[in-house]
């Protein structure tokens, strides 16, 4: 294969001064399952060092021939913090990260960190992130204290998002219903993160969120949160539920079709699933223009996922775009 590029964009990290500062912060008490556990990842080796070294993450990229890493904050970040605290962690961690990317810019992008909880600061802190800060997008870890961004709340922050030219990549965490996932080992990765984040994707299709924000740019990851396999289903529900139940319910009229919101405004990447068979269908679902190529660094194997990319049954040109060409597009990395 010709030698591509590689950009992998849902790559996780965290500085000490943020770990010392958060970690003495109170948070939402029904945030306190997965603070716990963030704070016992973050404190404990070797996945410590993993979020903070970067120089052994250039090693580990040098050896798989990853050329670049879009590095963001460590999930959930600052959403179970409130509101002045969080804000204040997102605008000194950024601050940090925009240092990280001027210091090794063809190594490092950047995804800024922003409070939802407070929606009129995040908006702000997206136009100086997409600004004098040079980043390249912004990372929402999902719901915020059990709210999600299809709510009036957040209008602020996804106007500031579209103005500014702000890919928003949506982020699972451990489900809002968290009662519902707590057995059995299921709130994380296993299940309910992809179940969080599909939730919190398709409340913005059906909602009419992307009638008023037509603009916005979403990414998700592992490979669309399940979406793409229902894409169909959800159309063929949706038309005949707005058929015989459109009065009768909270069902706004949209203007598009499910589908054509999920083919419009969200890319989707391959962090974490390194599945021929799923990115088979990802592909026939969204296209090689709408798939980029992620690792989920530190918690997914960078050599290991590097070869998939390199050994996936693609084609010159989907391998291409999958590799860089729709990273450099969606996200302004050059
Ligand atoms: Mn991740």
């Amino acid at each position: 294969m010709t030698d591509h590029r590689v950009i992998a964009v849902e790559e996780h990290f965290t500085t000490r001064a943020y770990l010392e500062r958060a970690h003495g912060l109170d948070f939402a008490p029904g945030d306190r399952t997965e603070v716990e556990l963030t704070r016992a990842v973050e404190s404990l080796e070797p996945t410590r060092s993993r979020l903070l070294d970067l120089d052994t993450r250039l090693a580990a990229m040098d050896a798989a021939g990853q050329d670049m890493a879009l590095l963001s904050l460590n999930p959930p970040g600052v959403q179970p913090y409130a509101p002045a605290d969080a804000a204040g962690l997102a605008r000194d961690f950024n601050d940090e990260l925009a240092q990280i990317v001027r210091d090794r810019p063809s190594r490092f992008g950047g995804l800024a960190t922003v409070a939802p909880q407070a929606p009129e600061e995040a908006a702000a802190e997206i136009e100086r992130a997409m600004g004098p800060l040079g980043l390249h997008g912004i990372m929402i870890n999902s719901h915020t204290r059990g709210h999600y961004l299809d709510e009036p709340q957040f209008a602020p922050l996804l106007a500031a998002a579209e103005a500014h030219h702000a890919p928003v990549y949506l982020h699972p965490r451990v489900p809002s219903m968290l009662d519902q996932y707590s057995r059995y080992g299921m709130s994380g990765a296993i299940w309910g993160y992809a179940a969080e984040a599909s939730l919190h994707a398709m409340r913005l299709i059906l909602s009419g969120t992307l009638d008023r924000h037509p603009g916005l740019s979403i990414i998700l990851g592992h490979l669309g949160e399940g979406i793409p396999y229902y894409l169909k289903r959800i159309d063929n529900r949706h038309a005949f539920a707005a058929r015989t139940q459109g009065a009768a319910t909270t069902m706004p009229h949209l203007e598009l079709t499910p589908s054509d919101y999920f083919r419009r405004n969200f890319t989707i990447t391959t962090s974490g699933i390194d599945d021929p068979d799923a990115l088979d269908l990802a592909l026939r679902a969204v296209g090689d223009s709408n798939i980029m190529f992620a690792i989920d660094a530190p918690y997914e194997d960078t050599a290991q996922s590097v070869a998939f990319l390199r050994t996936a049954p693609l084609t010159d040109t989907q391998r291409a775009n999958i590799s860089h060409n729709n990273a450099e597009r969606v996200f302004g990395l050059t």
